[in-house]
Formats: structure tokens, sequence, C-alpha cells
């Protein structure tokens, strides 16, 4: 199964896909999650990725495009894969695309959640996320079972830099500018799957699977 997570920033995509990684035993892809792994060991390209990141703006295409094609030919992407975070531009989608015939693959579904922006700010004001293994928590809505620490692998969890007032509102700029626009792309390609993403966690969880059916 291949797929994509789709959304504004804190509509839920990350949460969403671990539980589509633990259904279908396939890795879930951010690249987000990467570059914040390149920036903890001081590459040189998550040194230049940062500064893009720390303004909410987007990396530029041609670093996303080579980090998506490295990890799409691991070989834990052989059976599937969830795609969180990436494509967040036209040009991003069509080298994926390019990627995905030349390896004879094809994307099976675009979940798409959606949230208004006023709920997304209060969102992002209250998550927590695991630098180790990149889950996202939310102090009200989804709590972790232990403040501070994440369920998954024990971390303590922490305030993303970037999940501040002033760099959300650009980060929402980018999302309507740059990547709303994919929804038609995809819905083009008769594998758009809209979901409300503003419901109680669960049920969004719920109607994500039904849309896989
Ligand atoms: P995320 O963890 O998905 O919210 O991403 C955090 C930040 O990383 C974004 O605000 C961008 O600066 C950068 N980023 C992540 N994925 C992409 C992408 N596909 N294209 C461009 N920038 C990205």
């Amino acid at each position: 199964m291949n797929l994509m997570v789709f959304g504004a920033p804190g509509a839920g995509k990350g949460t969403q896909a671990k539980f589509l990684t633990e259904r279908y035993n396939i890795p879930q892809i951010s690249t987000g999650d990467i570059l914040r792994a390149a920036i903890a060991d001081e590459t040189a390209m998550g040194m230049e990725a940062k500064k893009y990141m720390d303004a909410g703006k987007l990396v530029p295409d041609s670093t996303i495009i080579g980090i998506i094609q490295d990890r799409l030919a691991q070989d834990d992407c052989a059976n599937g894969f969830v795609l969180d975070g990436f494509p967040r531009t036209l040009k991003q989608a069509q080298a994926l695309q390019k990627l995905l015939d030349d390896s004879g693959k094809k994307l099976d579904k675009v979940l798409s959640f959606d949230v208004p922006d006023s709920q997304i700010i209060e969102r992002i004001a209250g998550r927590r996320v695991c630098p180790k293994c990149g889950a996202s928590f939310h102090v009200q809505f989804n709590p972790p079972k232990k403040e501070d620490v994440c369920d998954y692998c024990g971390d303590a969890l922490i305030i993303r830099k970037d999940d501040n007032v002033d760099t959300v509102k650009n980060r929402l700029e980018a999302y309507h500018a740059q990547t709303a626009p994919l929804i038609d792309f995809y819905k083009d390609l008769g594998i758009f799957a809209p979901i409300d993403g503003a419901q109680e966690l669960h049920l969004v969880t719920k109607d994500m699977f039904e849309a896989l059916v």
C-alpha cells in the first residue's frame, strides 16, 4: 500500500500516519523528521534547511526531491510507505510521479485531513513531539499516557522550534499558496480522499480507515 497523508501543518498527518504504519507494517516517510535529524546531526544539508524551517518557509525542491529519491529506494519501502509532509509543491508532486513511474509503482490513496486555520493555530500551540521517533501529541486533545514522555519510545517530549505563532502563520501561508493546489492534482488522478480532520481524533482515524476499504 503506497499512501500519502496530506493537509496543513498541525492537521494530524503525523499522528494518523503512525496508525497506518502499525496496521499495514509500512514505514512513515516524513520529510520534516528527516530534515530535523539532519539538523541534529549538523550535516551541511541540515544546516542549510534549518534557515528555511526556522522561518516557516519551504526548503528548496531540489533538496527535498533528493531526500525522497534516496529514501524510497531503501528496502523497507518495497511493500509500501506512508508519505508525510511530502510533496508540498507541484514540482515535488511531479517528481514523485516520475520516481514512482520509473520503479513501476503508483500511489494508492491521498488521505487529506481538512482542518480550519483557526483550529490549526490552537492545535500547534499545544503540540508536543518526540525528538527521537517523531511521534506527535497534544496536551489536551491527544495527551501522552505519561506527561511529557513519548508513548512509543519513552523519550522526553519537546516543543518544536517552529511551533510558535509567528512561524505557524508563515507555514500556513506556504501551505495555502504552494501545497493546497496539489488537491486538484490528486483529484485528477482519482486517488484523493478528503477526510474531516476537525473531528475528535478517533473519528478521524475511523474515517481514514474507511477510505481505504
Ligand atoms: P513538517 O514536520 O512536515 O511540519 O515540516 C517542518 C518544516 O520542514 C516545514 O515547515 C518546511 O520548512 C520543511 N519541510 C518539510 N517537508 C518539506 C517539503 N516536502 N518541502 C519543503 N519543505 C519541507
